[in-house]
């Protein structure tokens, strides 16, 4: 088990993914693993280990990421009524590749 899943699994293309958005920059897809019954995680292309070490030459894939967070997210709400947006971190983030959890429903376990 390694510690990130994004870029060993997912962006290296050995676990394939049903994608919602993709952008050059940044991806968006449907969890492998849902905790929620929709669960869509977003990520970066290159690796950002979380969003406490993005830095200021960052800023243009940040903003392609909140761009996709955004249509991701009024897509959950216009189907469901409502969505969630969350990141963890530290001891809460399980895999060390920045990705954003948009979510809606009661979680599944
Ligand atoms: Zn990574």
């Amino acid at each position: 088990m390694t510690d990130d899943f994004y870029c060993d699994e997912v962006l290296s293309g050995r676990t394939p993914v049903d994608v919602v958005i993709e952008t050059s920059t940044v991806l968006a897809y449907h969890h492998t693993r849902p905790f929620w019954p929709v669960h869509i995680v977003v990520i970066p292309k290159r690796h950002i280990a979380s969003l406490l070490t993005l830095q200021a030459e960052d800023a243009p894939l940040l903003a392609e990421m909140v761009q996709v967070i955004q249509q991701v997210a009024e897509q959950v709400v216009a189907e469901h009524g409502a969505a969630r947006v969350l990141t963890n971190l530290g001891q809460y983030q399980d895999s060390k590749h920045l990705h954003w959890h948009v979510s809606a429903g009661d979680p599944l376990r």
